[in-house]
């Protein structure tokens, strides 16, 4: 069972080769082509028989889609074997066509499947590739065949045709590109495709500067029916549509490589245009799909900005803050304690510091363990942070010890508001704490130096309680003359 498939392909390309041996372009090889055709599509729900995908619709839908080309090939044979017209466009035209939307629904279905959720890099590159193949395919195909056409009709279904390609290119590039397992499935199903799409617009030139009598062209689309069974076959077609571990788009290097190419058509086939068609160059379409690349171009690199710029912040936010109580960590201190310095060197305005310890806390990790410490820091800044204005830093300066940086109160009103955070320790606990107020000349270091040495006093004393270095002792903390408010 698991090599049914190899027996297909064996089997497919056998058949395809005696297609050949049957006279071309008569009515036994239009039946013939249709019996290849139409037993591909059979077989394909026999795939889906035999390995119970989880999600059978993308297989459904991919036999649809092949019997629906199969109808359009009978209506065809018949309008030409049996009822001796070539009709433009024909009833054939409307069922091909009708085949592009349920295959293009397929790939939908089956892209949805592997890459979940938006990926707007992934759609906007597949878009920049599209554009970039349109212009190629408009200019050097299509554009002769919209000229020629009288009706309006007419040229509407030449045109949809390359359209039709145009939107399975796109979803084929959007499966080469998002991530997902690279299974013998999906293999398969992309050479299909990829078959597909490289015989339709050939088919397409052919008819444009000639007619079509049959022949080689036939091989490709009847390799691409047996290459589509193939996969249903093939035992890995049920993790076909699984979403893949690795979300992660990046823009690697072959990406990139693609996608400059594909930008540099449009400049490309106006240098071509130029040199060998200048007294008709196409240079409508050639501007048009220029803006849309330039545009998709940019959007895509709003998209990667962004993504860097996030990252940054990320990063930043790691770097600065404390990972277990989120305050800033002794890093962010030391920055934004120079900063504010800096800053009250100009506005004359008052910088205190604080240093808090928390008492016995090693006492208390013996106590109620680790984590409980960990959850006495954490609720502790929280609670310490609630207390103190927008404009006030509290960090976490290492262990269990935080810096308290407030500006624009005198020191008694910092000590005040030092003491409320004191009263609202949680779980009973307490710190000393030591403060300091700047000269207007020290160094950040030595402005810290003094707070500790306040903190020790504050030790010293009996602990629970808050200390102030004056400039040459460490005093408890005295009420404010000027009565000032702690904002
Ligand atoms: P003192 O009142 O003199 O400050 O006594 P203390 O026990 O608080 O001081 P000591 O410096 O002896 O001990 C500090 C303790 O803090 C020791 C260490 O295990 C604990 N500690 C430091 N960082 C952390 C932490 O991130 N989590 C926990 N749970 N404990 C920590
Ligand atoms: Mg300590
Ligand atoms: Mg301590």
């Amino acid at each position: 069972m698991g090599r049914f498939w190899l027996y297909w392909l064996m089997l497919g390309a056998a058949a395809i080769g005696g297609y050949f041996l049957v006279p071309q372009n008569t009515g036994a090889s239009g039946v013939y082509y249709c019996v290849i055709s139409m037993i591909s599509a059979l077989m394909i729900v026999v795939g889906v028989r035999m390995h119970r995908p989880a999600k059978p619709l993308i297989w459904y839908l991919l036999a649809a889609g092949q019997v629906v080309w199969a109808v359009g090939d009978i209506v065809e044979s018949v309008n030409k074997f049996v009822l001796g017209r070539d009709p433009w466009p024909s009833e054939s035209d409307a069922v091909y066509l009708s085949g592009y939307v349920v295959m293009a629904a397929a790939l939908f279905v089956l892209i949805r499947g592997r890459t979940p959720g938006r990926d707007r890099a992934g759609l906007i590159d597949a878009g920049i590739i599209a554009t970039g193949l349109t212009l190629v395919v408009w200019t050097f195909i299509m554009r002769e065949n919209w000229a020629a056409d009288d009706t309006v009709i007419g040229r509407l279904t030449s045109l949809s045709y390359p359209v039709g390609d145009i939107l399975l290119l796109v979803m084929l590039a959007r499966l080469i590109i998002a991530p997902g397992a690279r299974t013998a499935s999906y293999r398969l199903l992309i050479s299909s495709l990829g078959g597909l799409l490289v015989v339709d617009p050939i088919y397409t030139y052919v008819t444009t500067v000639g007619v079509y009598e049959g022949g080689l062209i036939d091989l490709g689309w009847l390799a691409s029916y047996v290459l589509c069974t193939a996969s249903a076959l093939h035992p890995s077609m049920r993790s076909l549509s699984e979403t893949s571990p690795d979300k992660a788009e990046r823009l690697t290097t072959h990406r990139a490589i693609l996608l400059t190419i594909t930008v540099l058509l449009a400049p490309v086939i106006l240098i071509e245009q130029g040199l060998f068609h200048s007294e008709d160059i196409a240079w409508e379409a050639v501007a048009i799909c220029a803006i849309v690349l330039f545009l998709l171009v940019m959007l895509r690199m709003f998209g990667l900005v962004n993504q860097v710029q996030d990252q940054a912040a990320q990063l930043d936010a790691l770097a600065h803050n404390d990972a277990l109580t989120g305050v800033p960590n002794r890093r962010a201190w030391d920055l934004e304690l120079a900063r504010r310095m800096a800053n009250a060197s100009h506005s004359g305005e008052d910088v205190v510091v604080a240093i808090l310890d928390l008492d016995h806390f090693k006492r208390f990790n013996d106590q109620y363990g680790h984590q409980a410490g960990d959850r006495l820091l954490k609720e502790a800044a929280a609670a310490w942070r609630a207390e103190l204005r927008a404009t006030d830093l509290l960090a976490r300066y290492g262990g269990e010890e935080f810096g308290v940086c407030i500006t624009g109160m005198t020191a008694a009103a910092a000590a005040k508001l030092i003491e409320r955070m004191l009263a609202v320790t949680p779980l009973g606990q307490t710190f000393s704490g030591g403060l300091a107020a700047w000269t207007g000349e020290e160094a950040p270091e030595r402005l810290v130096a003094r707070a500790d040495a306040a903190l020790y006093g504050a030790k010293s004393a009996g602990r629970a309680c808050v200390m102030v270095h004056t400039g040459q002792s460490v005093t408890a903390p005295v009420a404010d003359p000027l009565g000032a408010t702690t904002g």
